[in-house]
């Protein structure tokens, strides 16, 4: 028997009223029918019962354990999944960038998906070149991301699209490309602060859900792949997200899931660090199920793509 765990992101009611219609969403109803369809086959359990399973304690239900996730602390996880999870008294995980609470800002990688949702693929490719080239100069695409390299990285866009997400993702330093990013989203958003505000969930979300049965736990300050910053910021990072945690909620939290969560973006030290702060468990990316004897700093995590339960 093994522990599935499953990531969700990004779950709206489709339909016009939808202002984040561009995205890579899961309908509302699909999610529902696939929750309830995983419950036929699997007991949804809390934290307490992660540990136990995962260290080997004797598991007395018939069914095997399930835990549902969500990254990001967004708001369509308060206003979608939060009501029907706390209608079905499931104990849902959401993990919280405390940076999006505490100092109102918007993470790079959400930045990308709200100009994406905006301007269309190609748009952005269109304007994020142009601001480029206007503050450093004229660009040589084939040269900075070779097409041959961009098509075997990305498999489902068109070719200029590919071209141009490898260009993003590997032809630019972190600050520059984070620059020419925050330069098109003042340009297309101003502060940007109506369009936080409807995608992002605030402290009394976060208090609400944790009073009607929800895990809060945290998914870093600024969401940055740990293992990526120097020991001292990456210490400071997890330190900050859980200190903002444990004031709005007033407890200390018991979980957190790895930004990017990739095995290369988390170490030992992060580890440490959250062992030290005594969290009980932390999710990462890695695609898999868990036995009993996996690491609970360690958790593997399905796609709901990859489930059929
Ligand atoms: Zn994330």
């Amino acid at each position: 028997m093994e522990l599935l765990a499953i990531m969700y992101h990004y779950v709206f009611a489709s339909g016009a009223e939808n202002p984040f219609d561009k995205m890579h969403y899961m309908p509302l109803a699909s999610f529902k029918n696939q929750v309830d369809h995983i419950l036929n086959a699997y007991e949804p359990v809390g934290v307490t019962d992660i540990a136990g399973f995962l260290s080997g304690k004797p598991w007395a239900k018939e069914r095997p354990p399930v835990v549902f996730t969500f990254d990001d602390g967004l708001r369509c996880h308060y206003e979608n999944v939060f009501p029907f999870f706390k209608e079905k008294g499931i104990p849902g995980q959401f993990f919280i960038i405390t940076s999006t609470i505490v100092e109102n800002a918007i993470p790079f990688v959400h930045k990308s998906h709200l100009l994406g949702n905006h301007l269309g693929d190609r748009g952005l490719r269109d304007r994020f070149l142009e601001v480029y080239q206007r503050d450093w100069g004229p660009v040589d695409l084939e040269k900075a991301a070779p097409m041959e390299k961009a098509v075997k990285t990305y498999r489902w866009d068109p070719p200029e699209i590919k071209q141009f997400k490898y260009f993003i993702n590997f032809g630019l330093s972190d600050s520059v490309r984070e620059k020419t990013m925050n330069e098109l989203f003042r340009q297309c958003f101003g502060d940007g602060e109506t369009l936080r505000k409807q995608f992002f969930m605030t402290k009394e979300d976060i208090v609400a859900m944790a009073g009607s049965g929800m895990e809060i736990g945290g998914h870093s300050h600024l969401h940055k792949p740990l293992s990526g910053l120097p020991v001292q910021e990456r210490q400071a990072d997890v330190n900050r997200c859980l200190s903002s945690l444990q004031e709005i909620l007033g407890k200390r939290v018991r979980t957190f899931s790895y930004p990017y969560g990739k095995r290369e973006t988390f170490d030992e030290v992060v580890i440490e660090l959250l062992r030290t702060a005594g969290l009980t468990c932390a999710f990462s990316t890695i695609v898999g199920k868990n036995p009993p004897g996996t690491d609970c700093f360690m958790i593997r995590r399905l796609d709901p793509k990859d489930v059929n339960a």
